[in-house]
């Protein structure tokens, strides 16, 4: 029940020369999780690439990330200046000097950027520039506490600080363990106080509220209105709303939409447990609390309700700390509706509670701020990216996410080298590249323990890649568990985009695209194939187009395509495109040897209307025009 959540996302720390590298590194191994980010035309050896600073800079502001820049901090104002219009919600923003000799927090003084820059001023030996008052006098940001803790009201607390700097003392009532640091105008016998607790603002005017997150709120997923049901029964107990940590459901309920948008609108994480006796989901809309029940089964269901939520709160609360011997005799539980708490007693009598369940909700408040990640297990997640041809500048900021969030990372191993890089606590499982219905499953059994898991695949993984399989494998899976996983998938850059956009536009008009591979479908559909899409004159781009164990088949299908098209075709030899030694080649029908071919290189053969012209005696260009005659 003690540990506190760190849930404040892991910086990016920015950097626009190689100069800044060696200090950036050193504010990295502050941060589990944090990435260097580094400006694409200046910066080698980066986690993370990026094109515009002032584009990159806005995107890493408005997802939240807490930023670190390594450059001066008026480059850094002027580029986020027109987002600064909510206090509440912008995250740590500091601005350190290339050398490392100056921190300057610049935003985020309610997301705790003064503690980042103490933390980084330490680190490198400096002073960190804090020019926050209240900051400066008390030596902490009373109104950014730290994870864990809520702020009640962002009004009264600068209230409160405006008090304090103007000469008022307070006491402190709760605990505040943070604080203990502070060199506060402590009094014991002060009129205002900074009050930690998890009831709701009582009315005294003289406080500073400080919520410890420490709500549990078990909810029967069956019924709707979860938020409203939820807030009454926090006012019923006289919680605020801010001391809620987590919602508790039944795994058979995991995927329920209603409750994926009651966490949301509540702004707390969604966690299961699987409880023995209540495996059976029940159709929201068949709860079996019809008009027919008398009123003897009116009581044994809503006391089966009760006894329910009393399993959840156990299995998901006492089971874990019994076990690691951290007791959970802290947390308090509040039937909703009851008025009055049930008691901590796990085997509380369901009979005595099934009136007071009406909500469907029970509550549990533990003596401190709980650590969501520790209570039950999350709704399982299942990503299917694309890396994109190479080049991390060609993967979607979509699947990057995604990535660093994971906590296992499947693959053809070549792809899970490319993915990274990784922290040590993410798990890889590396797969040879034929394994792909079993890879796909091993990924729903890891999703479907609650973990969050992400498949990759080069390009587009829904161009002869994972997703496909991984849709395969949960189609012919009844396995309920695999139906309740949050899947994703996610798009990327295919190789015959990365390839045409290299030589030009020959994808503009009509095309296809062709896997010459015959390991997963008879060579007859594919010659089939070539000569329909040959005789409909679409440009083609060959995928998987020859392997020590297909030699010959390119050569066939060439012969094939040369049946329909004339020698000056252009054709594009697009070879380890966005990776290190890509090489492109632009040729002709007539001319394409197969041994110009490997099985890393994309082939774009042209229709009869692509045409290739050199620009001011230097490039060359293909491109198909978007008109047909
Ligand atoms: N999902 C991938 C394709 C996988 S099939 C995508 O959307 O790109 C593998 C084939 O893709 C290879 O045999 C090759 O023909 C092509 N390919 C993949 N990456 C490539 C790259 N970087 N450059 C050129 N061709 C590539």
């Amino acid at each position: 029940m003690a540990r506190l959540n760190t849930s404040v996302p892991a910086p990016a720390i920015v950097v626009l020369g190689a100069g800044a590298l060696t200090t950036a590194r050193r504010v990295q191994a502050l941060y589990p999780g944090a990435a260097v980010h580094g400006l694409q035309a200046r910066v080698t050896g980066a986690d993370h690439a990026f094109g515009e600073l002032g584009a990159h800079l806005r995107e890493l502001y408005v997802r939240g990330t807490p930023i670190v820049a390594l450059c001066a901090a008026g480059i850094v104002i002027r580029s986020l200046a027109s987002m600064l219009d909510n206090k509440g919600a912008e995250p740590p923003v500091l601005a350190i000097a290339e050398d490392g000799s100056a921190v300057v927090p610049l935003l985020g003084g309610l997301r705790g950027v003064n503690v980042m820059a103490r933390q980084i001023a330490a680190m490198l030996d400096i002073a960190p520039a804090i020019t926050t008052s209240g900051e400066l006098r008390f030596g902490t940001c009373i109104l950014s506490p730290p994870p864990g803790y809520a702020l009640a009201s962002l009004e009264q607390g600068k209230r409160f600080v405006s008090d304090l700097l103007a000469g008022e003392s307070t006491r402190i009532e709760g605990d505040a363990p943070w604080l203990a640091r502070a060199d506060l105008p402590y009094s014991a016998t002060a009129q205002r106080a900074i009050r930690i607790t998890p009831q709701a603002w009582d009315g005294q005017t003289h406080e500073l509220l400080i919520h410890p997150r420490s709500v549990v709120a078990a909810v029967d997923g069956s019924r709707d209105d979860i938020v409203e049901r939820v807030n009454e029964a926090l006012c019923a107990q006289r919680l605020a709303p801010q001391s809620l940590a987590v919602l508790l459901a039944d795994a058979a309920w995991a995927g329920a939409p209603a409750l994926e948008q009651a966490a949301a609108a509540l702004n707390v994480p969604l966690r299961f447990v699987r409880v023995a006796s209540v495996g059976e989901r029940r159709d929201p809309g068949h709860s079996g609390d019809t008009a027919e029940v008398d009123a003897r089964d009116e009581v044994d269901s809503k006391s089966r309700d009760s006894h329910r939520l009393h399993q959840l709160l156990d299995a998901a609360l006492c089971e874990p700390h019994r076990r690691s011997g951290d007791g959970c005799e802290g947390a308090r539980r509040h039937d909703a509706g009851s008025g009055s708490g049930s008691g901590s007693d796990a085997d509380a009598d369901a009979d005595a509670d099934a009136g007071r369940t009406e909500l469907g909700v029970l509550l549990a408040v533990a003596d401190r701020p709980l650590d969501a990640a520790a209570i039950g297990r999350a709704r399982g997640r299942l990503t299917v990216i694309g890396l994109g041809p190479g080049s991390a500048a060609l993967m979607v900021p979509a699947a990057r996410d995604a990535l660093d969030g994971a906590q296992d990372v499947l693959g053809y191993e070549t792809y899970v080298r490319m993915a990274g890089p990784f922290r040590p606590e993410q798990r890889l499982h590396c797969s040879d590249n034929r394994e792909e219905l079993q890879r796909a499953r091993h990924a729903f059994e890891l999703a479907s323990e609650g973990r969050s898991v992400v498949v990759v695949s080069s390009g587009d993984p829904g161009v002869f890649a994972m997703a496909a399989a991984v849709l395969e494998a949960l189609d012919q899976s009844g396995e309920p568990a695999w139906a309740s996983v949050e899947l994703q998938i996610l798009p990327g850059v295919s190789a015959a985009m990365a390839t045409a956009a290299q030589a030009g536009a020959p994808l503009g008009h009509d095309f296809c695209m062709i896997s010459l591979s015959d390991n997963l479908k008879p060579w007859h559909v594919i010659e089939t194939r070539l000569r329909h899409a040959a005789e409909a004159d679409l440009v083609m781009a060959f995928y998987n187009p020859i392997s020590r164990a297909r030699p010959w088949q390119l050569d066939t299908a060439l012969d094939i395509v040369r049946t329909f098209r004339l020698p000056e075709t252009p054709v594009v030899l697009g070879r380890d495109i966005g990776r290190p030694g890509a090489s492109l080649t632009v040729t002709s029908l007539a001319e394409l040897r197969s041994t110009q071919v490997d099985m890393r290189t994309m082939i774009i053969i042209g229709s009869s209307t692509t045409r290739r012209f050199v620009c001011d005696d230097q490039r060359e260009w293909v491109y198909t025009p978007r008109w047909y005659r």
